[in-house]
This record gives structure tokens, C-alpha cells and sequence, in this order.
């Protein structure tokens, strides 16, 4: 579905992503993990078209992803740390804007689907608060219904949660388990291990803007015994 080969990317002379590949495929759930600074955030930028490589090729459903209007932009959403709603719209509003402005859909229609949305985070009757009116975890979970009603094929989350108490960090991480089941395609950074496991297909571990381990989920616990630099990381979030 996506595929990012040999990507180099630097920040004022000091080189951020070293010939990164990455092949994401249809249906996949993909965990990124490593430590503060190693490049996920910029690999994440890199590979779904917000910010351009210095060199390699990212291919999204066989186009170049910089290639304007060779593919429906809108079927790759994304979810930041910091929740970016929109503070004059209501959770509501917010989540009808892009569809109506970008789909030119109806504004009934926008409405109904941004119900439905609502109900599918469990926020229905929130739909008339503005963000600075709800709590944390309410305002991610309407950042991810706002990137829903796209309908994007492809979801990339950079640590999502990371900046809500444990409570909060569940509701959201509910959210993105449901979404897994409906056969999402999700790359998602993360530093919560015990979902990682349990919803990943592929961990992968980044260090110093290089990929030094991309494996099944199922064998994380395997390479960490393996692996000094991965074993020094997971203990430490532990
Ligand atoms: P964290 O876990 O803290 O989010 P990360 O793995 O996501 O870290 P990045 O945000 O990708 O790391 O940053 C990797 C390196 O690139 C860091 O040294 C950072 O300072 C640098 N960097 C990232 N974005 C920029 C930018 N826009 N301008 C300059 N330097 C940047
Ligand atoms: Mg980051």
C-alpha cells in the first residue's frame, strides 16, 4: 500500500532519517517505537507526504506520494500528539468542516455522518462543546473522528496519548482498537507496549534515524533478550 525506500532527511546539516525503507501493506497494523529524537516523528512526516525527503522514494498505491492530485490525499489521515482541533468550532463542527469544504459534501449529510461519528467514540452527547470544554482524551477522540470523516484508507498516529493521564490514554487507545478491527491500515508511534503487542502486526524500532529491528509483534519480547539497545528501551519504560 505504501512503500518508502532509502529515505535521507536532515535538519540543518545533521542528517535526522538514515536510508530508511519501509513497506506498509494493506490491512497492517505497524507499531514504531525507540527513543526521544531517534526520527519516528519525521520518519511518520516523511512517509505519509507532509514534509518532503532529501532523497529515496515514497510510493503510496504505486504514485509518488509528493505527486499532487495523482491520488486522493485524503486517504491518509493523521493524528498528532497535541490535538489541533479547531478552538471556535464546536466537537461537532469540527468534525463536519473537512467534508463539507474538501469532499463539498452536503451539510446534512456531513452532519449525519458526524453523528454517527460521535456515537462510534462515544461523544454524542458532547457534540455542541467547544474543545477547551472537554477534557484531553475527549479532544484526541474528536481529532480522530474529524480525520475519520475523510474516510482515509491509511492512519498514521504519532503518539497519540502521550500527553493524556492513564485513564484518558485508554479511552483513546479503545478508540484506535476499534478502528483495528474494522481492517484499518494504522502506523501508529507509541510508547504503550502492552497495546503495541497486543493490536501490532509489525514492531518496529527505531535509533538514531536508522530502522535497527522490524519484526512481528509476537517476537518483541524474543528480540529484546536478543538485543542489547532494545532491552536498555523497554526496560526503561517499564
Ligand atoms: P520523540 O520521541 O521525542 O517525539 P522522535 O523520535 O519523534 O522523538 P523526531 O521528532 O523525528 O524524533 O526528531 C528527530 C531529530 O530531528 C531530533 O534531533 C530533532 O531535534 C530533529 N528535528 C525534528 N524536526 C525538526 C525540524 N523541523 N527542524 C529541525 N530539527 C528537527
Ligand atoms: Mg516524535
Amino acid at each position: 500500500m505504501l512503500k518508502a525506500d532509502h529515505i535521507e532527511k536532515s535538519y540543518n546539516g545533521t542528517q535526522v532519517l538514515k536510508d530508511v525503507s519501509v513497506n506498509i501493506r494493506q490491512g497492517e497494523k505497524v507499531v514504531i517505537i525507540g527513543p526521544s529524537g531517534s526520527g519516528k516523528s519525521t520518519l511518520l512526516r516523511s512517509i505519509s507526504g507532509l514534509e518532503k525527503a532529501d532523497a529515496g522514494s515514497v510510493v503510496y498505491k504505486g504514485v509518488p506520494i509528493q505527486e499532487k492530485g495523482a491520488y486522493d490525499r485524503t486517504e491518509i489521515g493523521m493524528i498528532f500528539q497535541s490535538f489541533d482541533l479547531f478552538e471556535h468550532l464546536t466537537a461537532l463542527e469540527n468534525i463536519m468542516l473537512a467534508p463539507v469544504l474538501v469532499h463539498k459534501e452536503s451539510k446534512e449529510r456531513a452532519k449525519e455522518k458526524a453523528m454517527e461519528l460521535l456515537e462510534t467514540i462515544h461523544l454524542s452527547e458532547r457534540a455542541d462543546y467547544y474543545p477547551q470544554e472537554l477534557s484531553g482524551g475527549q479532544q484526541q477522540r474528536i481529532a480522530i473522528a474529524r480525520a475519520l470523516a475523510m474516510n482515509p484508507k491509511l492512519m498514521f498516529f504519532d503518539e497519540p496519548t502521550s500527553a493524556l493521564d492513564p485513564e484518558m490514554t485508554v479511552e483513546v487507545l479503545d478508540i484506535v482498537v476499534e478502528l483495528v478491527k474494522d481492517g484499518m491500515t494504522v502506523v501508529i508511534v507509541t510508547h504503550e507496549m502492552e497495546f503495541a503487542r497486543r493490536v501490532g502486526d509489525r514492531v518496529i524500532f527505531m535509533d538514531q534515524g536508522t530502522i535497527i529491528s522490524d519484526m512481528p509483534a509476537k517476537k518483541l519480547t524474543m528480540s529484546a533478550a536478543e538485543n542489547p539497545r532494545i532491552k536498555q528501551f523497554l526496560s526503561q519504560l517499564e
